[in-house]
């Protein structure tokens, strides 16, 4: 989705968010600069400035000494473009920090300090993309433990690589749970069809 021009409401307390530009990653991101301190990312926007080695100065700097209204997490929030209810979704394979996704636009909000909390979990995008695989194996292994083969022969296997990075890369772009249960799934129709040929 294009860069939304419009100036929108904080999903989470109401107060007409800033547009917050962002030269390294040329976007513009919508804050809650003058109440809870949220953050409001268009699709795509939030992987541009998930690793730390992505520069977010200008957040770094507009956030600076500044204090900001206390939000309830739970509460169920409407994406303010479209409407929509946003849907809690965890924002990596460690399962620690919540935020809220919009599955009509692909918007995401993130409260106050949980874009530093998300960049501190891992050094690069191949860190991250590498715990999604190890979970999924995680996952699938315990239910295969009749094969015995380990996580580099199975990465060894192009096919099942292949099964297991396409799962990864969607997963990384969110809807978290789905996408897990859909990799292994193909995980194991692959190896149930390829039986025959791994004893
Ligand atoms: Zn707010
Ligand atoms: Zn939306």
């Amino acid at each position: 989705m294009a860069d939304n021009l419009e100036s929108i409401y904080c999903p989470a307390c109401g107060k007409r968010m800033k547009k917050i530009y962002m030269p390294e990653q040329k976007i513009n991101l919508d804050v809650c600069i003058n109440g809870c301190g949220g953050i409001y990312f268009d699709n795509r926007e939030f992987l541009k400035v998930d690793e730390p080695n992505e520069d977010i100065t200008p957040l770094i700097e507009i956030f600076e000494g500044k204090t900001f209204k206390k939000t309830y997490e739970t509460e169920t929030r409407i994406c303010p473009v479209c409407g929509m209810k946003m849907v809690k979704n965890f924002a990596s394979a460690k399962h620690e920090i919540q935020v809220d996704e919009c599955y009509s636009c692909g918007g995401k909000f993130l409260d106050n300090q949980e874009l530093e909390k998300i960049r501190a979990q891992y050094t690069t995008e191949e860190e991250r993309a590498a715990d999604v695989i190890k979970k999924l194996y995680d996952t699938v292994g315990l239910e295969l433990q009749d094969f015995q083969q380990k996580y580099d022969e199975r990465m060894a296997n192009p096919a099942l690589a292949t099964i297991i990075a396409k799962g990864a890369a969607k997963h990384n772009a969110g809807r978290f749970e789905k996408i897990e249960e859909e990799t292994e799934q193909a995980v194991k129709k692959y190896l149930n069809n390829n039986k025959k040929f791994e004893n």
